[in-house]
């Protein structure tokens, strides 16, 4: 610029312009005897120019986003000047200083509007994003600035003198002269200048807040000297200053400060660690992504590219929303700003897991796993949150496999209810689940009548179409928790939950009345009738017996001719406590000696007849596959094999097998009928049971103790019996006597 005709500073400026500067300039113009100029025309950032050169457009760049602060910049860099000239820097020194100055805020070109422009005071957040600007700052000029010392003072001005900001490495004179002073006069400035959140304050305030912070946040000495320069006559150092910045700057000496991508200053700024974790974060497979506390993506690796198909440069900086990444739900219902879980975790605080969807580079729906997890300073304040894309889809086609694979294993083909195994298998389980928490279970078994008839006279397809009506049936009439399984061929099993046999009967009555009236388009319209078999669990129980309960129903309803429900079983009811062992020489007559197996000694009282009894005691022997080893006078051995029991979570392969001893005998007592009605005499039925296991000294005690109280819980049930009291009444009918055997092992079967 040396040797042109001088120009009025003040031309230099666009309007809006900002009062202060236009002050000073006018002080500039009138030090150079430029008065009455014309004001601010064409002649635009000439002034900036001259300081600047080549990097005059990243001047131009902050004042495009932001005019105050370039007007800012520009004071002070010319106060950072004028303070320079006045500590004698030498010509160097005061270059770099007023390049610094002029460019320390230059990052805010990448702070977000609605942080720049906020027109109140900011929140912790947006201070947090505000202050992110001087990492963008040293950015922008480490691709440009060949100067190590404008990078520093620009680097360390917001470090605090007394090194009490976290993320400066050095401290008080270990800080470039030129950030210690930007420092000061950045903030001078700043205070006597209004803003929309806070008044300008007198000079005579600001440096009184210079003082106060004299020592902590700026070099004492400097704010000392800085606070005479202004109480003292300006205008000399006003007069070199128009010289400088006017005349004196040549453009192209400046632009030695600039150096084309100049980028190696990066690589050495990046510590090793930060390269470790930007290497980490580059070759993740998942994506990647850092969304601000304003939802503003800062980070956008090659996974999340690659999964997403949009690059970083077109996503960085943008607005993020579940739109961006075609967000849905798992069953592609597009998830709205309201439902994101990335700005639900800025928000809360609180970190999210979610399977959603999202639109792949091919535009297809894949299944991902969205982890946010947000980004909370030391101070509580949140910065943002971290974002990881995970691929999910191998393992969802996995997990569908899987269940396809699960529902074939576990469903019957032709009527899509459940096979036998999975009966089985969740037979156990509602086993399990009662003698856990005693909820009543029930069973219904049940068979389609004269079925054979049915494929004889309509042909098989026919038959098939009615097995799928009937399974249809049961489902329909079932409520949510049961089971309904084709047990085999036209027979079909309901698991009733949290049913007694009562309601479990009742429900099987529906059904049965249901299917009579339901007319079968197979069957010309003719209807079926089936017979039903229905039991509830009951003390002693193992799923085997229940089920060969709930069979034996099913073949009674048979034989009393079909078309019927037949309810077996004493249900849940009262589980008396088993009565404490007592010792006895009793057992001893049948084998003569292994009284140290006795597991278990019992008398128990039935209120029937002993003919009654043995009726009950055949339905015990049926459903426990029971052998009957002997029957002497009124004395039986049942020899009976342990089912597997779902409460001992150790169980040997082996099954134990046991010997009951039933010493029956009658009795006859007279019952006193309150309220009017006859006393009667009634016979009941008293019954010794002994058990213990069949091979003498089996060691596997805990195993054999509990089977036997189930045995004997089992026995109780089907007996419907009480324990007996001690006492044996005198008036014993029949002790010993053949009855038992011929009962037991003929009559009708009922
Ligand atoms: P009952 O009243 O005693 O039950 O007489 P039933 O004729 O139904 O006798 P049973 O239960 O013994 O006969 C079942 C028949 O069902 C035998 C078999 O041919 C037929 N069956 C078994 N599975 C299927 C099947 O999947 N489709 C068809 N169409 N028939 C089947
Ligand atoms: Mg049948
Ligand atoms: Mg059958």
């Amino acid at each position: 610029m040396a040797g042109e005709p001088l120009l009025p500073v003040t031309a230099l400026l666009t309007p809006p312009v900002d009062d202060r500067l236009a002050s000073i300039l006018t002080q500039l113009d009138e030090a150079a005897g430029c008065i009455g100029a014309p004001a601010y025309d064409v002649h635009e950032n000439r002034l900036v120019q001259g300081r600047l050169g080549i990097a005059t457009a990243l001047f131009a760049a902050l004042r495009c986003k932001h005019p105050p602060t370039a007007s800012h910049s520009l004071r002070v860099a010319l106060g950072c000047s004028r303070w320079g000239m006045a500590l004698g820097l030498p010509e160097e020194a005061l270059d770099q200083l007023e390049v610094a100055a002029l460019l320390h805020d230059i990052g805010k070109v990448g702070v977000p509007d609605i942080v720049v422009l906020k027109p109140g005071k900011l929140s912790a957040s947006e201070s947090v994003t505000m202050n992110r600007h001087r990492n963008m700052g040293l950015e922008i000029l480490r691709n440009c600035c060949a100067s190590h010392t404008v990078l520093d003072i620009v680097r360390y001005t917001p470090a605090w003198y007394a090194g009490r900001r976290a993320d400066f490495d050095r401290e008080g004179e270990e800080l470039p002269l030129g950030a210690r002073m930007v420092a000061i006069v950045d903030a001078f400035d700043s205070m006597t200048t209004d803003h929309v959140y806070r008044r300008a304050l007198p000079r005579e305030r600001a440096l009184r807040e210079l003082y106060q912070y004299a020592g902590t946040q700026f070099d004492p000495t400097l704010v000392q000297h800085f606070a005479m320069l202004h109480e003292g006559d300006l205008a000399p150092e006003g007069e070199r200053l128009a010289r400088r910045w006017l005349t004196e700057l040549d453009a192209q000496q400046v632009d030695e400060l600039w150096h084309w991508g100049h980028q190696h200053t990066a690589v050495e700024e990046t510590t090793a660690e930060q390269l470790f974790q930007q290497k980490l974060i580059d070759n993740m497979r998942d994506g990647v992504v850092f969304v601000d506390s304003n939802m503003q993506i800062q980070l956008w690796n090659h996974g999340a590219e690659r999964l997403t198909g949009l690059a970083p440069a077109s996503v960085c900086q943008q607005h993020w929303s579940p739109a961006l990444v075609g967000m849905c739900d798992p069953q592609g219902k597009a998830i709205s700003d309201a439902d994101c879980p990335v700005a639900f975790v800025v928000h809360s605080g609180v970190q999210s897991i979610r399977r959603v969807r999202i639109t792949d580079r091919h535009q297809r729906p894949v299944s991902c796993d969205i982890h946010v997890a947000p980004v909370i300073g030391s101070n509580g304040v949140t910065y943002g949150a971290n974002v990881l894309i995970h691929d999910a889809s191998p393992e969802t086609s996995l997990e569908e496999r899987c269940q396809n694979l699960h529902e074939r294993a576990t469903r019957d083909p032709l009527t899509q209810v459940a096979n036998r195994a999975e009966f089985d298998r969740a037979h156990k389980l509602f086993v399990e689940t009662h003698l856990e928490r005693g909820l009543p279970c029930s069973l219904i078994m049940c068979d389609i009548d004269h079925f054979k008839q049915i494929n004889d006279n309509f042909g098989h397809q026919a038959g098939d179409e009615v097995i799928r009506t009937f399974a249809q049936l049961l489902k329909q009439m079932c409520r949510p928790g049961d089971l309904v399984a084709r047990y085999g061929g036209e027979e079909f099993v309901v698991l009733c939950a949290d049913c007694d046999n009562a309601t479990a009967s009742g429900r099987a009555e529906q059904i049965r009345r249901s299917l009579v009236e339901l007319p079968m388009p197979a069957m010309d319209g003719n209807a079926i009738t089936a017979s039903f078999g229905v039991t509830e669990i009951q003390p002693g129980d193992t799923d085997a017996t229940m089920l060969r309960r709930a069979d034996r129903g099913l073949l009674m309803a048979k034989d009393g001719g079909r078309n019927a429900v037949v309810q077996l079983g004493s249900g849940v009811g009262d589980e008396a406590p088993l009565a404490p062992l007592r010792h006895s020489h009793w057992w001893s007559w049948w084998h003569g000696s292994g009284k140290t197996d006795l597991l278990l000694e019992r008398d128990l009282m039935m209120p029937v007849p002993l003919n009654v009894s043995i009726e009950k005691l055949r339905g015990f022997v049926a459903d426990h596959h029971a052998a009957i080893e002997g029957v002497e006078g009124n004395r039986v051995l049942l020899r009976v094999k342990a089912e597997k029991l779902s409460l001992l979570r150790r169980t040997t392969d082996r099954p134990v097998a046991y010997l009951l001893e039933l010493t029956f005998s009658e009795e006859q007592v007279h019952v006193e009928h309150g309220g009017g009605l006859r006393s009667a005499d009634q016979l009941r039925t008293r019954v010794r049971v002994a058990i213990r296991p069949k091979r003498q000294r089996d060691r596997r005690h805990r195993e054999l103790h509990v089977h036997a109280r189930q045995l004997l819980a089992s026995l109780r049930s089907y007996l419907m019996a009480t324990d007996a009291e001690e006492h044996v009444s005198d008036n014993v009918l029949q002790r010993a006597t053949t009855i038992v055997g011929t009962w037991l092992r003929g009559g009708s079967y009922s």
